[in-house]
């Protein structure tokens, strides 16, 4: 059995390890590798995960039915199924009613264990309450259609803190790992809702996967604490390491990926001081890396000239504190953002005195069009 940290607040005690079918295997055409899914999802089922996170837009709308008709199989005590309104989709309460009305027959399910606003910022969620969206969900949770309401975070503290003050909610979900400390909610998110007693559930433990393939020079710290463990092992150790952690969400994409997690979170071991001491000198080392401090705010924008001023930023950033570029390679040559790039920088200045980092953006952006096209070579 899988270890589970009761929840007075909750209706149901999921595992401490959860199932986050973002990162799902496609086949070449964009739909998902059913075969593989299905094997994943057996490999964690069977391994005691019991919670289970999709959303509308997933996989263009196919993760939610896939979800469902993969889980009929099993009882329905046995499993949580949490997924999400998509905000940015919302223009109208009844938008809202129908894309929740869609859900349940999509997923096939009279409940949804958890129901969170997904990915809101202060703008969307005061929209979310202005139109009626907030207060329609808890009417659903009167009636049972919603076992615990929450939220998904990815914005700036100040606005997590508006959100999670404005209601007692049932949880909240936030970007947490040993290198976001101090990004989006970060660490001191996580304190303030362990201080009002709010349930955190944590997606991105290994940072989209991205701490799996460390450098040598990082790696081997962890090599030379135990060398069959690997660095992924240690994020999520360090995340389950914080009590008020209810859920870590892993956006698993290969069956390796289900079962080294479900080994790890199984019966999960505190990190010793040594290895304590190890995980938070690789983040510091990989923070002291970054090429300037933007938090993503995005008070800067929009840039007259099309710009993606904290994108660009957020590139620039984790190529360096990777010291990577093939992490950011995709992105970065993606045609779809090459109107957005820091060479449509006119240095008009705008942006400048809107920055509360007093970051030099037009400075720092030629610096980052420099560094990145001398990488891409
Ligand atoms: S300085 Fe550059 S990034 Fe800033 S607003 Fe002007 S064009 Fe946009
Ligand atoms: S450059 Fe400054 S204002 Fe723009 S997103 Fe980053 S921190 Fe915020």
């Amino acid at each position: 059995m899988m270890h589970i940290r009761p929840t007075p607040q909750w209706n149901t005690s999921p595992a401490l390890l959860g199932f986050g079918v973002m990162r799902m295997p496609t086949k070449a055409d964009g739909t998902i590798d059913r075969t593989l899914s299905d094997a994943m999802l057996k490999a964690a089922y069977e391994g005691g995960v019991t919670y289970f996170d999709t959303a509308y837009t997933y996989h263009n709308g196919e993760s939610e039915p896939y979800l469902g008709s993969f889980l009929r199989q099993y009882p329905r005590s046995s499993y949580q199924v949490a997924t999400k309104m998509p905000t940015w989709l919302v223009s109208s309460l009844d938008d809202a009613k129908r894309i929740f009305g869609e859900q349940r027959q999509r997923l096939g399910l009279e409940h949804f264990d958890f129901y969170l606003l997904h990915s809101i910022g202060k703008t969307a969620f005061t929209k979310m309450v202005e139109i009626g969206v907030l207060d329609y969900l808890i009417e659903e949770q009167q009636q049972g259609t919603i076992g615990n309401l929450g939220f998904s975070f990815h914005q700036i503290y100040e606005e997590f803190e508006y959100i999670l003050r404005y209601r007692n909610w049932d949880f909240c979900q936030i970007q947490y790992n040993f290198l976001d400390t101090e990004e989006q909610a970060g660490r001191a998110g996580y304190n303030l809702a362990t201080s009002l007693g709010i349930p955190v559930i944590v997606m991105e433990p290994i940072k989209g996967g991205s701490l799996i393939n460390l450098n040598d020079d990082l790696a081997s710290q962890f090599k030379a604490l135990a060398p069959d463990a690997s660095a992924a092992s240690y994020a999520l150790r360090w995340v389950a390491d914080h009590p008020n952690v209810k859920v870590i969400l892993s956006g698993m994409s290969t069956l390796e990926h289900v079962q080294e997690n479900v080994a790890t979170l199984k019966n999960p071991v505190p990190l010793s001081p040594k290895e304590l001491h190890t995980v938070e000198t690789v983040g510091e080392t990989m923070r002291s890396r970054i090429g300037n401090s933007c938090t993503g705010c995005s008070y800067c924008m929009p840039c007259p000239f099309g710009v993606d001023i904290p994108g660009n930023f957020a590139l620039w950033n984790k190529a360096r504190m990777f010291d990577s570029y093939q992490i950011i390679q995709r992105a970065w040559e993606s045609p779809h953002a090459a109107d957005n790039r820091p060479s449509a920088c006119t240095e008009c200045g705008a942006c400048v005195p809107l920055c509360p980092q007093m970051i030099d953006i037009p400075a720092d952006l030629k610096t980052v069009d420099c560094e990145l096209t001398a990488l891409k070579g």
